[in-house]
Protein backbone atom coordinates (compact mmCIF):
# COMPACT_ATOMS: atom_id res chain seq x y z
CA UNK A 1 0.00 0.00 0.00
CA UNK A 2 1.44 3.17 -1.13
CA UNK A 3 1.22 6.13 1.89
CA UNK A 4 -0.23 9.57 1.16
CA UNK A 5 2.31 11.88 -0.46
CA UNK A 6 1.79 14.36 2.73
CA UNK A 7 4.09 12.07 4.54
CA UNK A 8 6.52 11.34 2.15
CA UNK A 9 8.38 14.30 2.77
CA UNK A 10 8.07 14.21 6.82
CA UNK A 11 11.29 13.98 8.40
CA UNK A 12 11.79 11.64 11.91
CA UNK A 13 12.13 14.02 14.97
CA UNK A 14 16.00 14.60 14.81
CA UNK A 15 15.58 14.99 18.92
CA UNK A 16 13.46 11.49 19.11
CA UNK A 17 15.94 10.05 16.76
CA UNK A 18 19.20 10.48 18.95
CA UNK A 19 17.15 9.57 22.38
CA UNK A 20 16.28 6.17 20.48
CA UNK A 21 19.57 5.37 20.16
CA UNK A 22 20.80 6.51 23.51
CA UNK A 23 18.31 4.14 24.86
CA UNK A 24 19.32 1.33 22.94
CA UNK A 25 23.10 1.58 23.97
CA UNK A 26 21.71 1.72 27.45
CA UNK A 27 19.74 -1.19 26.93
CA UNK A 28 22.72 -3.12 25.79
CA UNK A 29 24.15 -2.26 29.28
CA UNK A 30 26.55 1.06 28.04
CA UNK A 31 26.84 4.01 31.14
CA UNK A 32 24.61 6.68 28.21
CA UNK A 33 24.51 10.40 29.63
CA UNK A 34 21.51 11.35 27.39
CA UNK A 35 21.61 15.81 27.47
CA UNK A 36 18.94 15.11 24.22
CA UNK A 37 15.82 15.14 26.26
CA UNK A 38 13.06 18.50 25.78
CA UNK A 39 11.44 18.24 29.21
CA UNK A 40 12.05 18.72 32.79
CA UNK A 41 13.24 16.09 34.65
CA UNK A 42 11.25 17.00 37.91
CA UNK A 43 8.32 15.15 38.73
CA UNK A 44 4.83 17.29 38.32
CA UNK A 45 4.24 18.88 41.73
CA UNK A 46 2.28 16.91 43.99
CA UNK A 47 -0.66 19.68 44.67
CA UNK A 48 -1.44 19.04 40.72
CA UNK A 49 -1.64 14.91 41.24
CA UNK A 50 -3.93 15.30 43.45
CA UNK A 51 -6.62 17.64 41.82
CA UNK A 52 -6.04 15.11 38.97
CA UNK A 53 -6.84 12.50 41.20
CA UNK A 54 -9.64 14.27 43.02
CA UNK A 55 -10.99 14.78 39.28
CA UNK A 56 -11.59 11.21 38.70
CA UNK A 57 -13.23 10.62 41.80
CA UNK A 58 -15.76 13.34 40.85
CA UNK A 59 -16.59 11.41 37.50
CA UNK A 60 -14.91 14.23 35.92
CA UNK A 61 -13.88 10.95 33.22
CA UNK A 62 -16.45 12.18 30.21
CA UNK A 63 -15.91 13.98 27.27
CA UNK A 64 -15.51 17.89 27.61
CA UNK A 65 -16.92 20.63 25.45
CA UNK A 66 -13.69 20.16 22.10
CA UNK A 67 -11.99 23.97 23.34
CA UNK A 68 -11.73 23.03 26.97
CA UNK A 69 -13.27 23.14 30.28
CA UNK A 70 -14.73 26.74 30.55
CA UNK A 71 -13.11 26.89 34.33
CA UNK A 72 -10.16 25.85 32.67
CA UNK A 73 -10.65 28.89 30.41
CA UNK A 74 -11.21 31.46 32.45
CA UNK A 75 -8.00 30.40 34.50
CA UNK A 76 -6.18 30.76 31.56
CA UNK A 77 -7.34 34.19 30.81
CA UNK A 78 -6.62 35.44 34.09
CA UNK A 79 -3.15 33.97 33.91
CA UNK A 80 -3.17 36.20 30.18
CA UNK A 81 -4.13 39.29 32.02
CA UNK A 82 -1.32 38.62 35.47
CA UNK A 83 1.23 37.78 33.10
CA UNK A 84 0.90 38.90 30.04
CA UNK A 85 -1.32 41.95 30.64
CA UNK A 86 -3.20 40.63 27.98
CA UNK A 87 -7.20 40.24 28.19
CA UNK A 88 -8.68 37.31 26.49
CA UNK A 89 -12.64 36.35 26.41
CA UNK A 90 -13.16 32.78 26.57
CA UNK A 91 -14.30 32.55 22.87
CA UNK A 92 -10.63 33.40 22.16
CA UNK A 93 -8.69 30.35 24.03
CA UNK A 94 -8.50 26.97 22.64
CA UNK A 95 -7.43 24.40 25.29
CA UNK A 96 -5.39 21.44 23.23
CA UNK A 97 -3.35 18.30 23.48
CA UNK A 98 -0.26 20.11 24.32
CA UNK A 99 1.05 23.11 22.56
CA UNK A 100 2.54 20.84 19.52
CA UNK A 101 -1.39 20.35 18.59
CA UNK A 102 -2.23 23.57 19.17
CA UNK A 103 0.70 24.38 16.45
CA UNK A 104 -0.18 21.82 14.32
CA UNK A 105 -4.43 22.52 13.88
CA UNK A 106 -3.20 26.23 13.84
CA UNK A 107 -1.54 25.61 10.54
CA UNK A 108 -4.06 23.53 9.48
CA UNK A 109 -7.07 26.16 9.56
CA UNK A 110 -4.45 29.00 8.61
CA UNK A 111 -2.85 27.54 5.19
CA UNK A 112 -3.95 27.32 2.06
CA UNK A 113 -1.61 24.79 -0.61
CA UNK A 114 1.51 27.09 -1.29
CA UNK A 115 0.45 29.90 1.40
CA UNK A 116 4.04 30.40 3.36
CA UNK A 117 5.35 30.52 7.12
CA UNK A 118 8.84 32.36 7.80
CA UNK A 119 10.17 30.22 10.24
CA UNK A 120 13.57 31.75 11.95
CA UNK A 121 16.27 29.29 11.93
CA UNK A 122 17.53 27.60 14.20
CA UNK A 123 13.95 26.49 14.72
CA UNK A 124 12.34 23.60 16.74
CA UNK A 125 12.10 20.55 14.71
CA UNK A 126 8.18 20.51 14.34
CA UNK A 127 7.33 24.10 12.99
CA UNK A 128 8.66 22.86 9.29
CA UNK A 129 7.01 19.26 9.32
CA UNK A 130 3.64 20.88 10.79
CA UNK A 131 3.55 24.00 7.74
CA UNK A 132 4.46 20.72 5.43
CA UNK A 133 1.34 18.95 6.56
CA UNK A 134 -1.19 21.70 6.29
CA UNK A 135 0.22 22.11 2.70
CA UNK A 136 2.16 25.35 3.27
CA UNK A 137 6.02 25.98 2.86
CA UNK A 138 8.34 26.74 5.28
CA UNK A 139 10.19 29.77 4.45
CA UNK A 140 13.88 29.17 6.90
CA UNK A 141 15.40 32.26 7.08
CA UNK A 142 18.97 31.99 9.18
CA UNK A 143 19.08 34.28 12.08
CA UNK A 144 22.83 35.43 13.18
CA UNK A 145 24.50 33.71 15.96
CA UNK A 146 26.09 36.57 16.24
CA UNK A 147 22.89 38.59 16.89
CA UNK A 148 22.42 35.65 19.28
CA UNK A 149 20.28 33.66 17.11
CA UNK A 150 17.72 36.42 16.58
CA UNK A 151 16.07 37.70 13.32
CA UNK A 152 16.50 40.99 12.25
CA UNK A 153 13.55 43.48 10.96
CA UNK A 154 15.26 43.92 7.94
CA UNK A 155 15.64 39.98 7.68
CA UNK A 156 12.02 39.69 8.23
CA UNK A 157 10.88 42.16 5.82
CA UNK A 158 13.07 40.77 3.26
CA UNK A 159 11.53 37.15 3.28
CA UNK A 160 7.95 38.36 3.21
CA UNK A 161 6.65 38.07 -0.27
CA UNK A 162 2.53 37.80 -2.02
CA UNK A 163 2.17 34.43 -0.26
CA UNK A 164 3.80 34.90 3.18
CA UNK A 165 0.76 33.84 5.77
CA UNK A 166 2.65 33.87 9.08
CA UNK A 167 5.94 34.44 11.31
CA UNK A 168 6.69 32.12 13.77
CA UNK A 169 8.57 33.70 17.42
CA UNK A 170 9.72 31.24 19.64
CA UNK A 171 11.33 33.42 23.00
CA UNK A 172 12.46 31.96 24.79
CA UNK A 173 13.61 29.61 21.81
CA UNK A 174 14.12 26.22 21.52
CA UNK A 175 16.81 25.66 20.91
CA UNK A 176 19.14 28.45 21.66
CA UNK A 177 17.60 29.72 25.16
CA UNK A 178 17.51 33.27 23.38
CA UNK A 179 15.26 35.94 24.16
CA UNK A 180 13.92 39.02 22.05
CA UNK A 181 14.05 42.29 24.13
CA UNK A 182 10.79 44.11 24.19
CA UNK A 183 12.06 46.85 21.22
CA UNK A 184 13.28 43.65 19.13
CA UNK A 185 9.79 42.55 19.23
CA UNK A 186 7.94 45.87 18.72
CA UNK A 187 9.50 46.58 15.39
CA UNK A 188 9.28 42.52 14.52
CA UNK A 189 5.27 43.30 14.75
CA UNK A 190 5.78 46.43 12.75
CA UNK A 191 7.24 44.55 10.23
CA UNK A 192 4.00 41.76 10.86
CA UNK A 193 1.63 44.98 10.44
CA UNK A 194 2.81 46.81 7.56
CA UNK A 195 2.78 43.33 5.76
CA UNK A 196 -0.52 42.33 6.97
CA UNK A 197 1.00 38.75 8.21
CA UNK A 198 0.13 36.39 11.08
CA UNK A 199 2.11 36.18 14.21
CA UNK A 200 2.64 33.10 16.09
CA UNK A 201 4.14 33.73 19.12
CA UNK A 202 5.34 30.29 20.94
CA UNK A 203 5.76 31.37 24.61
CA UNK A 204 6.27 27.65 26.00
CA UNK A 205 9.08 28.43 27.87
CA UNK A 206 8.03 32.08 29.60
CA UNK A 207 8.18 30.63 32.76
CA UNK A 208 11.93 29.57 32.56
CA UNK A 209 13.96 32.45 32.80
CA UNK A 210 17.21 32.97 34.57
CA UNK A 211 18.31 36.87 34.18
CA UNK A 212 16.01 39.88 35.16
CA UNK A 213 15.16 39.95 31.60
CA UNK A 214 11.00 40.01 31.81
CA UNK A 215 9.17 38.15 28.95
CA UNK A 216 6.69 40.18 27.15
CA UNK A 217 4.37 38.76 24.76
CA UNK A 218 4.77 40.72 21.14
CA UNK A 219 0.83 40.86 21.35
CA UNK A 220 0.68 43.12 24.65
CA UNK A 221 2.08 45.81 22.74
CA UNK A 222 -1.10 46.85 20.93
CA UNK A 223 -4.40 46.14 20.23
CA UNK A 224 -3.69 45.64 16.23
CA UNK A 225 -0.83 43.25 17.41
CA UNK A 226 -3.18 41.58 19.30
CA UNK A 227 -5.62 41.12 17.00
CA UNK A 228 -2.69 39.50 14.18
CA UNK A 229 -1.18 37.53 16.99
CA UNK A 230 -2.05 34.04 18.18
CA UNK A 231 -0.43 32.81 21.06
CA UNK A 232 0.83 29.54 21.51
CA UNK A 233 1.84 27.96 25.68
CA UNK A 234 1.13 25.22 28.02
CA UNK A 235 2.05 23.41 31.11
CA UNK A 236 4.42 20.56 30.21
CA UNK A 237 7.95 22.79 30.67
CA UNK A 238 6.28 25.18 32.93
CA UNK A 239 4.74 22.69 35.40
CA UNK A 240 6.83 19.55 34.42
CA UNK A 241 3.72 18.32 32.85
CA UNK A 242 4.61 17.09 29.27
CA UNK A 243 3.12 13.87 29.58
CA UNK A 244 -0.28 15.37 30.87
CA UNK A 245 -0.36 17.26 27.18
CA UNK A 246 -2.40 20.31 27.82
CA UNK A 247 -1.67 23.16 25.36
CA UNK A 248 -3.58 26.28 24.12
CA UNK A 249 -3.54 28.99 21.83
CA UNK A 250 -5.06 32.43 22.28
CA UNK A 251 -5.87 34.82 19.65
CA UNK A 252 -8.63 36.13 17.06
CA UNK A 253 -11.82 34.51 17.89
CA UNK A 254 -12.24 33.49 14.53
CA UNK A 255 -9.28 31.76 14.22
CA UNK A 256 -9.98 29.94 17.39
CA UNK A 257 -13.44 28.88 16.31
CA UNK A 258 -12.19 27.23 13.37
CA UNK A 259 -9.40 25.84 15.32
CA UNK A 260 -11.92 24.28 17.86
CA UNK A 261 -14.64 22.88 14.93
CA UNK A 262 -11.31 20.78 13.62
CA UNK A 263 -10.48 19.62 17.08
CA UNK A 264 -14.20 18.53 18.01
CA UNK A 265 -13.71 16.23 14.26
CA UNK A 266 -9.99 15.02 15.54
CA UNK A 267 -9.12 15.08 18.89
CA UNK A 268 -12.95 15.74 20.34
CA UNK A 269 -11.25 16.85 23.82
CA UNK A 270 -8.08 17.04 25.48
CA UNK A 271 -7.86 14.66 28.28
CA UNK A 272 -10.70 15.56 31.02
CA UNK A 273 -8.15 14.51 33.96
CA UNK A 274 -5.51 15.97 32.69
CA UNK A 275 -7.53 19.67 32.43
CA UNK A 276 -8.16 19.48 35.89
CA UNK A 277 -4.96 18.81 36.37
CA UNK A 278 -3.76 21.80 34.96
CA UNK A 279 -6.83 24.08 36.34
CA UNK A 280 -4.96 23.09 39.76
CA UNK A 281 -1.66 24.55 38.44
CA UNK A 282 -3.00 27.84 36.86
CA UNK A 283 -5.22 28.00 39.90
CA UNK A 284 -2.11 27.99 42.52
CA UNK A 285 0.49 30.30 42.89
CA UNK A 286 2.07 31.99 39.63
CA UNK A 287 5.40 31.25 41.10
CA UNK A 288 4.65 27.57 41.70
CA UNK A 289 7.57 26.14 39.59
CA UNK A 290 10.77 28.16 41.38
CA UNK A 291 12.66 25.73 42.72
CA UNK A 292 12.52 24.05 39.69
CA UNK A 293 13.54 27.22 38.07
CA UNK A 294 16.98 27.80 40.33
CA UNK A 295 18.15 24.48 39.59
CA UNK A 296 17.62 25.09 36.04
CA UNK A 297 19.56 28.03 36.54
CA UNK A 298 22.25 26.51 38.39
CA UNK A 299 23.00 24.01 35.64
CA UNK A 300 23.05 26.11 33.52
CA UNK A 301 25.77 28.03 34.84
CA UNK A 302 27.72 24.93 35.14
CA UNK A 303 27.34 23.71 32.20
CA UNK A 304 27.84 27.10 30.41
CA UNK A 305 31.45 27.57 31.60
CA UNK A 306 32.64 23.86 31.54
CA UNK A 307 31.46 23.84 27.64
CA UNK A 308 33.15 26.78 27.08
CA UNK A 309 36.33 25.92 28.72
CA UNK A 310 36.78 22.90 25.82
CA UNK A 311 39.22 23.43 23.17
CA UNK A 312 36.69 24.57 19.79
CA UNK A 313 33.37 24.86 21.60
CA UNK A 314 31.92 28.01 21.48
CA UNK A 315 28.51 28.84 23.62
CA UNK A 316 26.61 31.96 24.07
CA UNK A 317 24.76 32.22 27.12
CA UNK A 318 21.55 31.20 27.11
CA UNK A 319 19.02 33.31 28.55
CA UNK A 320 15.63 30.53 29.28
CA UNK A 321 14.46 27.14 28.08
CA UNK A 322 16.60 24.46 28.89
CA UNK A 323 18.77 24.02 26.45
CA UNK A 324 22.39 25.50 25.29
CA UNK A 325 23.76 25.53 21.94
CA UNK A 326 26.89 25.78 21.02
CA UNK A 327 28.90 25.98 18.27
CA UNK A 328 31.20 22.99 17.58
CA UNK A 329 32.24 23.04 13.83
CA UNK A 330 35.84 24.02 15.18
CA UNK A 331 36.03 21.19 17.58
CA UNK A 332 34.56 18.77 14.69
CA UNK A 333 37.12 20.14 12.18
CA UNK A 334 40.21 19.86 14.26
CA UNK A 335 39.21 16.17 15.34
CA UNK A 336 38.94 15.21 11.47
CA UNK A 337 35.19 14.68 11.19
CA UNK A 338 33.81 16.53 8.03
CA UNK A 339 30.60 17.21 9.52
CA UNK A 340 29.13 18.15 13.14
CA UNK A 341 26.54 15.42 12.85
CA UNK A 342 29.62 12.75 12.13
CA UNK A 343 31.21 14.16 15.70
CA UNK A 344 27.82 13.92 16.94
CA UNK A 345 27.57 10.24 15.96
CA UNK A 346 31.14 9.37 16.75
CA UNK A 347 30.64 10.75 20.37
CA UNK A 348 27.61 8.75 21.17
CA UNK A 349 29.07 5.52 19.91
CA UNK A 350 33.07 6.49 22.11
CA UNK A 351 32.24 8.75 24.88
CA UNK A 352 28.54 7.68 25.47
CA UNK A 353 27.33 10.97 25.29
CA UNK A 354 23.78 11.74 23.39
CA UNK A 355 23.84 15.64 21.88
CA UNK A 356 21.37 16.81 19.33
CA UNK A 357 23.09 17.41 16.30
CA UNK A 358 21.86 20.98 15.29
CA UNK A 359 21.04 20.27 11.23
CA UNK A 360 17.89 19.27 12.66
CA UNK A 361 17.40 22.94 13.99
CA UNK A 362 18.57 24.34 10.64
CA UNK A 363 22.06 25.04 12.20
CA UNK A 364 24.45 22.48 11.45
CA UNK A 365 27.29 24.22 13.19
CA UNK A 366 25.72 23.80 16.18
CA UNK A 367 24.37 20.83 18.73
CA UNK A 368 21.79 21.04 21.21
CA UNK A 369 22.72 19.86 24.99
CA UNK A 370 19.51 19.80 27.64
CA UNK A 371 20.12 20.58 30.80
CA UNK A 372 17.42 19.09 32.20
CA UNK A 373 19.44 16.04 33.82
CA UNK A 374 21.41 15.55 36.94
CA UNK A 375 24.46 18.08 37.68
CA UNK A 376 26.55 15.23 37.67
CA UNK A 377 25.62 13.90 34.73
CA UNK A 378 26.14 17.35 33.62
CA UNK A 379 29.74 17.25 34.56
CA UNK A 380 30.24 13.48 33.91
CA UNK A 381 29.34 14.31 30.19
CA UNK A 382 31.39 17.71 30.12
CA UNK A 383 34.40 15.47 31.21
CA UNK A 384 33.79 12.76 28.36
CA UNK A 385 33.24 15.89 25.68
CA UNK A 386 36.52 17.50 26.67
CA UNK A 387 38.28 13.80 26.90
CA UNK A 388 36.82 13.06 23.27
CA UNK A 389 37.87 16.53 21.83
CA UNK A 390 41.49 16.76 23.41
CA UNK A 391 42.09 12.90 22.34
CA UNK A 392 41.22 13.56 18.87
CA UNK A 393 43.03 16.37 18.11
N1 LIG B 1 7.04 24.64 21.27
C1 LIG B 1 8.33 24.44 21.57
C2 LIG B 1 9.31 25.48 21.19
C3 LIG B 1 8.73 23.27 22.22
O1 LIG B 1 10.02 23.08 22.53
C4 LIG B 1 7.77 22.29 22.54
C5 LIG B 1 8.16 21.01 23.16
O2 LIG B 1 9.24 20.52 23.05
C6 LIG B 1 6.43 22.55 22.22
C7 LIG B 1 6.10 23.73 21.57
C8 LIG B 1 5.34 21.56 22.50
O3 LIG B 1 5.05 21.37 23.84
P1 LIG B 1 3.85 20.46 24.31
O4 LIG B 1 3.21 19.86 23.13
O5 LIG B 1 4.43 19.44 25.23
O6 LIG B 1 2.90 21.38 25.04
Amino acid sequence: MDLANRVKTLTPSSTLAITAKAKELKSQGYDVIGLGVGEPDFNTPEFIIEAAADAMKQGQTKYTPAGGIPELKKAIAKKFDSDNDLTYSASEIIVTTGAKHALYTLFQVLLNDGDEVIVPAPYWVSYPEQVKLAGGKPVMVQADEKNSFKLTPEQLKDSITSKTKAVIINSPSNPTGMMYTEDELKKLGEVCLNHNILIISDEIYEKLIYTNDKHVSIASFSDQLKDQTVIINGVSKSHAMTGWRIGYAAGPEKIIKAMTSLASHSTSNPTSIAQYAALAAYQADGDANKEMRKVFSERLELLYSLLNDIPGIQCIKPKGAFYLFPNVSEAAESNGFDSVDEWVKALLEEEKVALVPGSGFGSPDNVRLSYATSTEALQEAAKRIKRFVVNHQ
